[in-house]
Order: C-alpha cells, then sequence, then structure tokens
C-alpha cells in the first residue's frame, strides 16, 4: 500500500509539473500550441490526485462527489432514497473501522463523550410539551411517541440526547457540546447532509421511520439505536 501512495504521488507531481512546463512554455515563447498539449499532463494529474485521494480517504471523496452521483442518479432515473440508504451504510461500516483503527476498539467511549441527536419530527404532533434542545425531561412519558424510550436510553447510557429542529440547529449543538461520537437520528436526506458536513468527528447514522408521511410524526427503531450504543460504550 505505501508503494502505491508514493508512485501516485511521484505520478501526479510529474504530471502536474509538466503541465505547468508546457503553461511557462508557450507563455515565454508565445507558442500557443503548447498550451493545448499542457490539457493533457494537466488531465492526467488530476486523474492520479483523484485516485490517491479515493484511496486515503474514500468517505471523504464519496461525500465530495456525492453531487455528481446524485445527479448521475437522477439521469439513469434510479431509486434515490436507495442510493441514499447505501451510502449510509456504507458510511456506518467505513466510521466503525475508523473507530476501532484510532482508538483501539469500539467499545472505547464514556457516556458523556456521545451525543445522541434526535429529530424534532420524532415527538407526537399534537404535543403540548417542549422537547427540543435540552427540554426532553420535558416529556411527560405519556407513551404516544418515542420520546420516553429515548429518556431511558439517555438514563442507562448517560448519553447526552438532544432533540434538533433541522440541520443548523444539530450543527450548533455539536458546536457546543464538542462531543467525540455522534449518533444522528433522521430521514435519508438529513443524514447525507450531516455526513457530508460533519469531518472531524465519527458519526454514526440511524434511520428514522416515516409511517404518516416525511416530517411528521415519525418512529425509530429503538433496537438500533441501543445496538450501537452497546457497542461504543465502555
Ligand atoms: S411521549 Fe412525551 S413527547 Fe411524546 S407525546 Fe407524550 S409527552 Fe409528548
Amino acid at each position: 500500500m505505501k508503494r502505491f501512495y508514493i508512485v501516485n504521488i511521484f505520478l501526479f507531481l510529474f504530471f502536474a509539473l509538466w503541465g505547468f512546463l508546457t503553461v511557462f512554455l508557450s507563455s515565454h515563447y508565445h507558442e500557443w500550441g503548447f498550451l493545448v498539449v499542457s490539457a493533457i499532463p494537466f488531465f492526467v494529474s488530476i486523474l492520479f490526485l483523484n485516485l490517491l485521494l479515493s484511496v486515503c480517504c474514500v468517505l471523504y471523496t464519496l461525500f465530495l462527489v456525492y453531487p455528481i452521483i446524485e445527479l448521475t442518479a437522477t439521469l439513469l432515473k434510479l431509486d434515490f432514497d436507495a442510493l441514499r440508504r447505501d451510502i449510509i451504510e456504507y458510511s456506518n461500516r467505513y466510521m466503525i473501522i475508523g473507530i476501532e483503527k484510532r482508538r483501539g476498539c469500539l467499545k472505547s467511549y464514556e457516556g458523556a463523550e456521545v451525543l445522541l441527536l434526535l429529530p424534532h419530527c420524532l415527538q407526537n404532533s399534537d404535543c403540548l410539551y417542549k422537547v427540543t434542545w435540552d427540554k426532553l425531561d420535558n416529556c411527560r412519558l405519556c407513551g404516544k411517541c418515542s420520546m420516553p424510550d429515548i429518556v431511558e436510553i439517555k438514563k442507562k447510557y448517560g448519553v447526552s440526547a438532544v432533540v434538533v429542529s433541522g440541520g443548523t440547529a444539530a450543527r450548533e449543538i455539536i458546536k457546543q457540546r464538542r462531543p467525540k461520537c455522534v449518533l444522528a437520528v433522521a430521514c435519508e436526506n438529513d443524514l447525507i447532509s450531516g455526513l457530508r458536513e460533519v469531518r472531524n468527528i465519527p458519526v454514526i447514522a440511524v434511520l428514522n421511520q416515516r409511517l404518516c408521511g416525511p416530517c411528521r410524526d415519525t418512529t425509530v427503531d429503538i433496537s438500533v439505536i441501543k445496538s450501537y450504543l452497546d457497542r461504543l460504550i465502555k
């Protein structure tokens, strides 16, 4: 693998240098034919850089080129949500491997280091109690939505659990709390946006279920959240 990186870096530098040289020659001798030739080494160098990036930082590259993937999926009329679910599943697997590699083992977090982010649509839409931000304890545990299970998880694992009203609020809470790991519950679209934006901490994504349509009275498979926390928390 080390040899692969070295060869790629060398080839990238070689073609980039070749490109710069042809541009320099064309401007110096006013030979604009050189400029046409320079496009080839520049193109090849970008190719090698992409190859290098895609092997070194697979997830980074995946989310970087995500708009292109989306465009291709639209052109080919592919099932968007299925594609997003595949990417989320792949990202989760990659995050778990990353945590194991960096921290020695997966079960390496204190409860307080993990932030459980939940969408506000998880709350029953007729509920009169405010549970967003750090107001989860306002829940009267009536059982009309998944909040009582979240309250129980919060107590059992000692994680901080926050219900957010959208992506901006989620970003803000991550900035404030500085967790070591995030377990985020949301729909495919919001999870992909979050995964593309949060780059410095591992984010495990859990999909919600939208039995009443989007953004209203959603639910989540509590056993999935618990199984991730069982694997992450010491
Ligand atoms: S369980 Fe809590 S949040 Fe859900 S409807 Fe009842 S009081 Fe509201």
